[in-house]
């Protein structure tokens, strides 16, 4: 696991420096769903420090079992309002919040445990009805709604363009959602921040990072192909 990951850190330094990027402004979000905690730990042993989740159950489980480990982890997957106590209770960042009832469930739980929730909206850039994600017009009334609650932190954008075979194909759609978060930047909204841009998988990071990724969201590559 060592070799596969240390290759990923130079492939994302390398994408970084080849577009003038300082490869320091692109983080690895080590995608570990379906993955054990033991194997987590292997991965964070190797220099992996924040996990991405998709399934709060099953996150919840190799959260308490890695208790005590510096982990920081993220909530990538498709969030439901019922579970806002669960997401608002393990994850430093949600990096898929894509609705006001959501964002107002998890401002809720986050103001009863005194939390500033960090948040990305999620953007379904491409427009394909299958995808979930705020649509990219609504984007900024639902930020500006958003930005008015108290316990959330809006940090950036996150998407997931359609698959791919060529991942220069997924251009047009991570170019989109950086576009998208500079016109929302200058409409200087109180608190909030586009710091942040969640883009790019296995398939096309080194696509997103040319682009503007800050996050990239890593799971193949880190642990091999999930029997799911
Ligand atoms: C599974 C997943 C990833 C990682 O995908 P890989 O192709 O395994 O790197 C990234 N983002 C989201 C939202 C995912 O669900």
């Amino acid at each position: 696991m060592e070799e596969g990951i240390n290759n990923i850190k130079e492939r994302i330094k390398k994408a970084a420096m080849e577009c003038g990027r300082k490869p320091e402004d692109v983080t690895l979000v080590a995608v570990s769903k379906t993955i054990s905690a033991g194997k987590i730990k292997e991965a964070f042993d190797c220099g992996c420090n924040i996990f991405g989740e998709n399934y709060i159950q099953e996150a919840g489980k190799k959260i308490k079992e890695l208790v005590g480990i510096p982990i920081s982890w993220h909530f990538i997957g498709h969030l439901q309002s019922n579970k806002a106590k669960y997401a608002v209770k393990f994850f430093d960042l949600i990096h898929s919040v894509d609705s006001i009832k959501l964002a107002k469930a998890l401002n809720k739980e986050a103001a009863k445990v005194n939390k500033v929730q960090n948040v990305l909206i999620q953007i379904n850039i491409s427009g394909e009805v299958a995808k979930s994600g705020a649509e990219a017009g609504e984007a900024e009334s639902i930020i500006k709604e958003i930005s008015g609650l108290e316990n959330l932190s809006i940090r950036g954008l996150m998407t997931m363009p359609p698959f791919f075979d060529n991942p220069e194909k997924a251009a047009p759609c991570f170019n989109g959602l950086y576009r998208l978060s500079r016109g929302i930047e200058k409409l200087d909204i109180k608190n909030i921040s586009m710091k942040h841009l969640s883009m790019g998988m296995t398939g096309d990071f080194e696509t997103a990072i040319k682009c503007g990724a800050t996050l990239v969201r890593i799971g193949t590559a880190i642990f091999g192909a999930r029997n799911v």
